[in-house]
C-alpha cells in the first residue's frame, strides 16, 4: 500500500544553489566511498549519513571525493579557506524528502572559486 507523503516534507534542496539534489547514489571507484552521495551542478559534493551516527565519516567522504580521491590532498583543505560546508538534516531517504521524523543528514562541500583547482 503507498505510504502518503505528508503535508510536513520538503523537497531536498542544495544548500549552496537551492537547486533540487537527486537522490543519492552508491559511488563508484573508491575504497573510501562507504556512503550515497552525488554531485550539484553548481560543483556541490554531497554524502547522506542515514543515521545521523556516522557525520564524520561521511563529511570525510565527502571531502575526499571533493578532492578527486586524493586523501592528502581532502587533509590539506581547510574549511572556509578552501571550501564550504552545507548540512540538510532530516533527510528521509525512503521519500527523498526532508520529514522531521526523519534522522537522516546529508553533507555538502562545495570547493571555493579560486581555491586549489583540484582536477589537474
Ligand atoms: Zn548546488
Amino acid at each position: 500500500m503507498p505510504k502518503l507523503v505528508s503535508d510536513r516534507t520538503r523537497p531536498v534542496l542544495c544548500p549552496f544553489c537551492g537547486a533540487a539534489v537527486l537522490r543519492p547514489v552508491e559511488l563508484e571507484g573508491g575504497t573510501w566511498y562507504d556512503f550515497a552521495g552525488g554531485f550539484c551542478d553548481c560543483g556541490a559534493v554531497f554524502a547522506l549519513d542515514p543515521t545521523a551516527r556516522n557525520g564524520g565519516a561521511a563529511f570525510l567522504q565527502t571531502l575526499v571525493v571533493v578532492a578527486d580521491g586524493d586523501m592528502d590532498r581532502a587533509m590539506s583543505l581547510g574549511e572556509g579557506e578552501d571550501y564550504d560546508v552545507g548540512y540538510v538534516q532530516n533527510y528521509d531517504s525512503h521519500q527523498h524528502r526532508l520529514d522531521p521524523n526523519s534522522f537522516g543528514t546529508l553533507y555538502f562541500v562545495r570547493l571555493r572559486a579560486g581555491g586549489q583547482d583540484l582536477s589537474q
